[in-house]
């Protein structure tokens, strides 16, 4: 077990500028009002640096600066373009440590998760990157014998990025990594709640980027993103973040006739078929951790299983043993690789919920365990501690249909695989889905049916870089991951070329 230091004290990890600006044109510029915010740690609910709020004006010296960097930036050949995004991931590689401790400090989420998940996946997009760039190809057609139809693939120029805060840097990497590769140049605005994250990263990798090649503005979502979002100089938006956000941003970017990619929120089903419980032990303990991963990230995840579906056959036996699973979820500092759930993210994130454990409550939903929030004295005191929480119900109530983003699980019971089919389509959201049976044949007509756009099969919570990720209905528009996204991020030129000596013949 390790227990990092905490940032600002001797022998940490991770140092933090006392203030942050914006990153513009590759170097630090301060806002144009003047104006900063304070950034708490949700591990202790205290100030550890304070970050420039953008506005407009901001917004625009960082799109100078992209459009400056762009035609550049789009010259360079695809192994030149593949050797950076290498290097940047080497360079992470270097300083995983310090990435996962600060992204873990900012975020509340525990360490273990960031040094041996998050960081590592995102480093992993830019290799994955790297190489689904070198490996793109043109096409060529052939017409008619003399004549020849060429297509390129060109970038789409700046493009707009808006990232949530609940994996500050994974989500960067998600959306620079394809981005970077395809030739286009970014400005690129995290989340309010934990932009230090991003500079962090931006320090360790700053000289390996042309200047201006991606630009970082920081601030809330009306002031920062709303002027981002609605330019008419940005090539694409694409938004990680709510649903009811993503109503917004699609409307900012239609109005320039802008192309979206929106990665929304979800509310995503766990099915566990009966033959679970009659299986070997160790794919019975495999499934009862798949249950438990609802409080994986404090639940703070679009894909959370926040809603498990339990075949009615052996379900008072699996809830028994899933209840006391979850109890074995350790608590604790995140900063402590031993913690298995560490804060939620931000005050207004615990507020959210524990509002949804009482309205659990009213709508008559039972506390299975959990339900609670966790007051520490000492130097967790303060910050945003929940219990991981089971509320048993019906699919109807609310804790249900509506995403609640923190350790909070809604179980029912279904009956039959229709009855399974029906409750896990039955809400607006269709992001992902977990199948747990032994049967291969249940596995593959559910994966079918579910109405979500990953759907996990006796796993949960794995983002490999090579496949694909996105929503069904209101959880969102367009694909993440997998080289497919190096097509969101480019245009394709067609030279259509005739080598006949011929006229046409018209006129
Ligand atoms: P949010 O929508 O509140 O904020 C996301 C980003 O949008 C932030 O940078 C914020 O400042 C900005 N923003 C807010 N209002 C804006 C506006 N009017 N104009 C422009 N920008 C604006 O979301 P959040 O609370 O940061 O993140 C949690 C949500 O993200 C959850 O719903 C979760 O499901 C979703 N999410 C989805 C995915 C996915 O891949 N589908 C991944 C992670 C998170």
């Amino acid at each position: 077990m390790t227990r990092y230091t905490a940032p600002g004290s001797a022998g940490a990890i991770v140092s933090y500028e006392s203030r942050y600006d914006h990153w513009i044109g590759g170097e630090y510029v301060p806002p144009a009002r003047g104006q900063y915010f304070e950034n708490p740690s949700p591990v202790d609910g205290r100030p550890f640096t304070e970050v420039a709020r953008g506005t407009a004006e901001d917004v625009e010296r960082a799109l100078d600066a992209a459009h400056g960097a762009a035609p550049g930036w789009a010259r360079t050949s695809a192994t030149d373009r593949a050797g950076v995004l290498n290097r940047i991931a080497d360079r992470m590689e270097a300083h995983l440590e310090e990435l996962a401790v600060a992204e873990s400090w900012e975020n509340g989420k525990p360490v273990r998760e960031t040094l041996d998940a998050d960081i590592p996946l995102a480093i992993d997009h830019f290799r994955y990157f790297a190489g689904a760039l070198r490996a793109q190809e043109g096409t060529l057609s052939e017409i008619d014998d003399a004549t020849v139809a060429y297509h390129f693939h060109e970038p789409l120029g700046v493009v707009a990025q808006i990232i949530p805060w609940n994996f500050p840097i994974l989500m960067a990497a998600w959306k620079l990594a394809p981005a970077l590769a395809a030739g286009n140049t970014v400005v690129i605005k995290p989340a309010e709640q934990t932009p230090a994250s991003l500079h962090i990263w931006m320090s360790l990798v700053a000289d390996l980027l042309p200047p201006g090649v991606v630009n970082i503005i920081n601030g809330f979502g009306p002031e920062a993103g709303k002027p981002l979002a609605s330019s008419p100089r940005v090539a694409k938006v694409a938004f990680t973040g709510e649903t009811t956000t993503g109503r917004l941003i699609m409307q900012y970017a239609s109005e320039n006739l802008k192309p979206v990619t929106l990665e929304l929120g979800g509310k995503s089903p766990n099915l566990f078929f009966d033959d679970v419980w009659a299986a070997d032990d160790d794919f019975r303990d495999k499934a009862l951790e798949g249950f438990t991963m609802f409080a994986f990230n404090q639940g703070e995840v679009c894909t959370c299983p926040s809603r498990a579906l339990v075949q009615s056959g052996h379900y008072g036996d699996f809830m028994k043993a899933a209840v006391s699973r979850t109890e074995a979820i350790v608590p604790g500092n995140p900063l402590d690789t031993a913690t298995m759930i560490g804060a939620q993210a931000s005050d207004d994130q615990l507020r959210k919920v524990l509002s949804y454990l009482d309205i659990g409550r009213q709508e008559g939903a039972k506390v299975l365990t959990g339900g609670e929030r966790v007051e520490y004295d000492g130097e967790l005191a303060g910050g945003y501690y929940v219990q991981p929480t089971i509320l048993e119900g019906h699919n109807r109530m609310r804790v249900f249909q509506e995403e609640i983003f923190g350790p909070v699980l809604a179980v029912t019971a279904f009956s039959d695989f229709d009855d399974a089919i029906k409750t896990a389509n039955d809400t607006p959201y269709g992001l992902g889905a977990g199948v747990w049976t032994r049967d291969a044949n249940t596995a593959y007509r559910a994966g079918r049916a579910i109405r979500a756009g990953r759907v996990w099969t006796n796993c949960y919570h794995a983002y490999p870089a090579h496949a694909a990720f996105g929503g069904y209905k209101q959880s969102g528009i367009g694909r993440e991951n997998h080289r497919m996204m190096l097509d969101h991020y480019q245009q394709t030129k067609n030279l259509l070329v005739s080598y006949s000596p011929k006229r046409v013949g018209f006129f």
